[in-house]
């Protein structure tokens, strides 16, 4: 059984941390700064920091990974279309590692950055996603490197996963996205209850994560551009006919970059 537990970091990052109860070994998951890890390993002085999964290059996920490789040893996975510091293990799209006797394979996602992967556990009983910047609670990463149609497609194929798909992405963005998928979709009560219940959470100063497949492809507009209100809204907004998916992504993004 593998616990995993969100490490806080600068505002609103979260370094993800498995631990490996029988091993008592550990991994995290885009450590942006070595600070949390470190004091985590202070209290917990029989773990081993065994792992560190990087998911694309931006430095609040890989700042601290030189200090903490330097400090524990631990193994470095990234994406090997990008500057990962003290990498070990360059990984490309569909590439498999195991981390703590976890399987995972890569998913490349490009969008975001031009090299993002994302992590999946394929284990029937509970699949788990460390979807970095790319698939967020309820929206998705700014497109900083890649096109709208990029990153269409790489929410597609995240957006395929299983419905218990545990979502376990980097920042706490969640209530800003809500109320953009509440302008969005106005009339969907699974927003709009979501919108209040993660209110409700972020009053005291709780984390809202990890997410799961079936509620972001009830909640998350970016999942949604095939549906036809989503479409309408996006139409609204550019005063065009959006024919086609990726199109709609395109209009819902730039919308929500100003947002
Ligand atoms: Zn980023
Ligand atoms: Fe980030």
């Amino acid at each position: 059984m593998i616990q995993i537990d969100a490490l806080p970091a600068f505002n609103d990052n979260y370094i993800w941390l498995l631990q490996d109860n029988a091993s008592k070994r550990c991994a995290v998951v885009d450590p942006g700064d070595a600070a949390p890890v470190q004091a985590w390993l202070q209290r917990n002085p029989e773990w081993q920091l065994s792992d560190i999964l990087i998911t694309h290059h931006h430095a609040d996920h890989t700042g601290g990974v030189e200090q903490l490789k330097r400090q524990t040893g631990a193994t470095v996975y990234g994406p090997a279309n990008e500057k990962i510091p003290a990498r070990d293990v360059a990984l490309s799209d569909n590439d498999h590692l195991t981390v703590l006797g976890l399987a995972f394979v890569v998913h490349a996602v490009p969008g975001h950055t031009l090299g993002h992967i994302a992590f999946y556990h394929d284990d029937p009983r509970q699949p788990l996603l460390f979807s970095g910047d790319t698939l967020f609670a309820a929206g998705c990463g700014r497109l900083f490197e890649g096109t709208p149609e990029q990153m269409h497609h790489s929410l597609g194929r995240l957006g395929a996963l299983p419905d218990s798909t545990l979502v376990y992405c980097a920042h706490e963005y969640t209530l800003s996205n809500l109320r953009f998928a509440v302008a969005v979709e106005p009339e969907n009560p699974d927003v709009t209850g979501r919108f209040e219940e993660v209110t409700r959470l972020r009053e005291q100063n709780r984390i809202t994560l990890p997410s799961n497949l079936a509620l972001e492809r009830r909640t998350n507009p970016f999942l949604r551009v095939s549906i036809d209100a989503v479409k309408q809204k996006a139409d609204e907004r550019t005063g065009t006919d959006n024919a086609s998916p990726a199109a709609v992504f395109a209009a819902l993004r730039a919308w929500k970059d100003k947002f």
